[in-house]
């Protein structure tokens, strides 16, 4: 039956044996929080065959979970590594360096190969938005056999690997490269077209047996105090956006970028987002840069309360950071401060941002808030605001479109199996959890693929976890 309840239009094409696969493995949880690695590497494993010389059984063992070790290898932060037993009283196992190092070796000796499927089942299944999550769902439907069609409103294929996280982390050859294996592979793609606004949500209904939503948690949060309307504050995903395609278009030769050169730029948020532009504006020659954080600074060593193995929130130096330090000495973050207001010239370009420090006080419902410190105020130059504050949730245009219903959070409610409030349509990634890592993003891709495919396969499947 397809998703519109009315028979299937292509005979399902089933292989005589299906070998069925594990049940998903539920992910070790503490305090709420899940540690270790999202994807469940075997890394015990790959790190002592790495140890014997045996790289390419290694690299058999990454495929096996993860299906862009070459991404993960370079952006991951390693949740791992804090939950390594190296890591209870020695600083961890490098093991995200080591993923690295298999994923190259893996590519340099030719071992990846695009690899299609013996068989096709001529069940269609689109998935919208080419990030992580998507690419991961997609690759594991089309494995087993499904035909995939992604579709990306973006020109370029790859989400925030493409359009987020910038080239000197992420280098966007080793995008294209993957992006054209899975294309070898047998999935299709489809950019510049957005789902709900050139492409009806219905259409996709009827037109393909299941969907899987994987478009991100790209609604940013907003800062609105005096002086926002000014000219020379941006969004940070403006910025990072505008630059990387400004990159690989004409090398920032064509214009089309928000330059930094010169100027005193302010970053407002300091998490991944915020780094990255720490990082990009460095490069294009800033005259100044500081970067605003809201929460105190993370303490030295673990707090009592985030024991071993959850991730360390501990004080650390990022690459922006890091670059920042070596060029002008010192950790660009000034901790504990909220921006009050931002002033300008009479051209209302933005030229100077006024500050304030703020404690953190237990408010009457027992939830932690900032509160003014009165007397800290402090202006500074500010001839480019990045505001990298993190995001709301999905936008929701096409999720009202498709009637999904939303969680408490404003992100895509989905069963245990990651199917939303419509039969059928399955969600995944930053959609379905808000604003994520990479590594969950895979995860979450393959986890709805694998229930994808149950839902076309009379409830089997042939997908792992
Ligand atoms: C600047 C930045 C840096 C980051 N750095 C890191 C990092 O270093 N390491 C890490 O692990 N994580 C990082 N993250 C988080 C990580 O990138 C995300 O968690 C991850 O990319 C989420 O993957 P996704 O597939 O769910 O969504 P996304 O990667 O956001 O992809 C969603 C895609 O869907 C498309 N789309 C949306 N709606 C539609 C529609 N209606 N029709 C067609 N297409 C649509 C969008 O254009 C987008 O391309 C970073 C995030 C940001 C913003």
């Amino acid at each position: 039956m397809g998703i519109d309840g009315k028979a299937d239009r292509i005979p399902r094409l089933r292989p005589r044996a299906r070998p069925r696969a594990p049940a998903a493995r539920a992910h070790p949880r503490l305090g709420g929080d899940a540690h270790g690695c999202p994807v469940n590497n075997f890394i015990p494993e790959w790190n002592d065959l790495v140890w014997r010389g045996q790289w390419k059984e290694a690299w058999i063992r990454l495929a096996k979970t993860n299906n862009f070790p070459e991404f993960t290898g370079r952006v991951c932060p390693a949740p791992c590594e804090g939950s390594c037993t190296v890591a209870i009283d020695l600083p961890a196992v490098n093991i995200k360096m080591i993923e690295e190092a298999i994923a190259d070796r893996a590519f340099a000796e030719g071992w990846v190969k695009a690899d299609p499927p013996p068989l096709r089942t001529g069940k269609r299944v689109a998935v919208v938005g080419s990030g992580p999550a998507g690419l991961a769902a997609a690759a594991q439907l089309n494995r087993a056999g499904h035909e995939v069609t992604v579709f990306e409103r973006a020109d370029r294929i790859g989400g925030l690997l493409m359009y987020g996280i910038p080239n000197m982390k992420l280098d966007k050859k080793l995008v294209d490269r993957r992006v054209q294996l899975m294309s070898e592979e047998g999935v299709r793609f489809v950019t510049r077209v957005e789902v709900g606004k050139d492409l009806p949500g219905e259409q996709l209904l009827r037109e393909y047996e299941a969907i899987v939503l994987a478009g991100g948690a790209t609604h940013a949060r907003e800062l609105p105090v005096e002086g926002r309307s000014l000219v020379g504050i941006h969004p940070a995903m403006d910025f990072l956006t505008a630059n990387t395609k400004s990159l690989l278009d004409s090398r920032l030769k064509d214009g089309q970028h928000i330059s930094a050169k010169d100027k005193h730029v302010v970053v407002i948020g300091g998490g991944d987002t915020g780094t990255d532009c720490v990082g990009t504006a460095i490069r294009h020659g800033c005259r100044s840069l500081t970067q605003l954080e809201i929460l105190p600074r993370p303490p030295e060593v673990r707090a009592a309360d985030n024991p071993w193995p959850q991730w360390p929130k501990t004080y650390r130096l990022d690459y922006g950071q890091e670059e920042a330090k070596a060029l002008w000495g010192s950790d660009p973050r000034v901790y504990s401060v909220m921006t009050k207001r931002f002033l300008g010239d009479e051209q209302r370009n933005v030229r100077e941002l006024l500050y304030v420090g703020v404690e953190w006080v237990k408010g009457p419902d027992g939830r932690f808030g900032p509160r003014e410190i009165s007397g800290t105020e402090k202006v500074i130059p500010a001839e480019l605001v990045l505001l990298a504050m993190g995001f709301l949730g999905p936008e929701k245009p096409l999720l009202q479109q498709l009637g999904v219903k939303v969680d408490e959070r404003g992100n895509v409610w989905t069963d245990q199996t990651k199917m939303t409030s419509v039969p059928g349509v399955f969600a995944a990634g930053d959609m379905a959890r808000g604003q994520s890592l990479v590594v969950w993003a895979i995860r979450e891709g393959r986890h709805a693929a694998q229930h994808v495919d149950r839902y076309l396969s009379y409830g089997d499947t042939v997908l792992p976890p």
